[in-house]
């Protein structure tokens, strides 16, 4: 496949990304790096403030046809970077560690590959999406009322994924990464004197139940597919040893394979924590946070993908067991036909959300071509 970008301009973009991140929700300066490179790159259209800082860059072609979207992330993490090298993290506590940089080079070569062979019917559509890593962006683009002007036909994104060879494609039919979401539950009592506690009402055997029950709840339940409760957080009262505690917090993280188990461990954390609540006479406040529906791949776009694939010479790999990370794309192929696939990022890479991670550039090149190759079947 003969292609053409600029491939110098293309790895001081991915530096520059890498080196002015911005957290979740505030990714201005970062969709302004991104507009100014890509308007080089003549599209028919650039839809602004999409979800927040979002940007969808549309090519149009002359004739009826499809609408295909590829989306990538504009955010960067809350860990601070502990790489020396002259493009590292300027600004304090942020970077980016999940690759999101290196996906938006990608989709910013490819529109420079698409501007010089525009699609030939319907249209493609580059998303740069905004805040991947609170859960919070895909679903805000899908409701942005501009949306409308877009309505894919069908739905692609990547993820760089250490651990597997360079370039390599790993791809995977029905769920690709799980479902995940935050559970916050409040438990309200009623203090008194530590000598006193008949006077009060403690949250603390409930708290120590729910722990309990929440734990093994996956193993108890009888779901389709692998499930865990992970608890991640709890606060009982204040230190203060003279005072029954009036107050509890329990806070986790359920996850799974599909999204009807999801549904299924959803109810009965609830319940649980009702019950336990009601036994103990507590006032409880049940809130959820950062939910990712799972990642299900339609089996017609991950053969096409496979197919892509083998006519760029990328290795591909089929993995047995989805991923356990959940990517906020789950919002998109709920909607649309599409799929997510990994893009290997090298076997001894440090891994995703890790201080030391760095987005590999000699990967750029294969991502550029799977996607574009999709472009090609569906659009040329
Ligand atoms: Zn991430
Ligand atoms: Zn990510």
């Amino acid at each position: 496949m003969d292609i053409y970008y600029d491939k110098d301009k293309l790895v001081a973009l991915r530096r520059k990304l890498h080196q002015y991140p911005e957290l979740s929700g505030q990714e201005y300066h970062t969709a302004e790096m991104i507009r100014e490179y890509i308007s080089r790159h003549q599209p028919d259209r650039i839809i602004g403030d999409l979800g927040g800082t979002g940007l969808a860059v549309v090519y149009e072609g002359k004739q009826e046809g499809p609408t295909v979207l590829f989306r990538c992330d504009l955010d960067a993490l809350p860990i601070e970077e502990v790489n020396a090298f002259a493009y590292r993290s300027q600004y304090p506590g942020a970077a980016h560690k999940c690759g999101h940089d290196g996906h938006m080079t990608i989709m910013s070569g490819l529109s420079q590959v698409i501007s010089n062979n525009r699609p030939e019917r319907g249209r493609v559509v580059l998303l740069y999406q905004p805040s991947e890593e609170n859960g919070q962006g895909a679903v805000k683009v899908l409701e942005d009322d501009q949306f409308e002007q877009i309505r894919p036909d069908r739905v692609f994104a990547l993820h760089n994924l250490p651990g597997y060879p360079p370039g390599s494609v790993i791809l995977r039919k029905g769920t690709f990464a799980a479902a995940s979401k935050g559970m916050i539950n409040k438990l309200h009592g009623k203090t008194a004197h530590a000598g006193e506690p008949e006077n009060g009402r403690t949250p603390a055997l409930a708290m120590a139940r729910i722990v309990e029950e929440l734990t093994h709840m996956p193993g108890n339940l009888s779901l389709n597919d692998y499930a865990l409760i992970t608890v991640i957080h709890a606060r009982l009262g204040e230190i203060a040893f003279g005072t029954t505690p009036g107050y509890a917090e329990v806070m986790a993280t359920l996850r799974t394979y599909s999204n009807a188990d999801m549904e299924k461990l959803t109810r009965q954390s609830i319940a649980t924590v009702e019950r336990h609540a009601h036994d103990h006479g507590l006032g409880k406040e049940v809130s959820w946070t950062e939910e990712f529906p799972a990642t299900v791949n339609d089996s017609e776009s991950v053969d096409l993908i496979h197919r892509v694939a083998e006519e760029t010479g990328n290795q591909t790999i089929f993995i047995d067991e989805p991923l356990r990370w959940s990517e906020d794309f789950s919002n998109f192929t709920l909607k649309y036909p599409g799929a997510l696939f990994g893009l290997g990022s090298g076997e001894n890479t440090p891994q995703l959300h890790n201080p030391d991670y760095d987005f590999p550039e000699e990967i750029l090149d294969q991502g550029i071509r799977v996607f574009y190759g999709i472009y090609q079947h569906l659009l040329k």
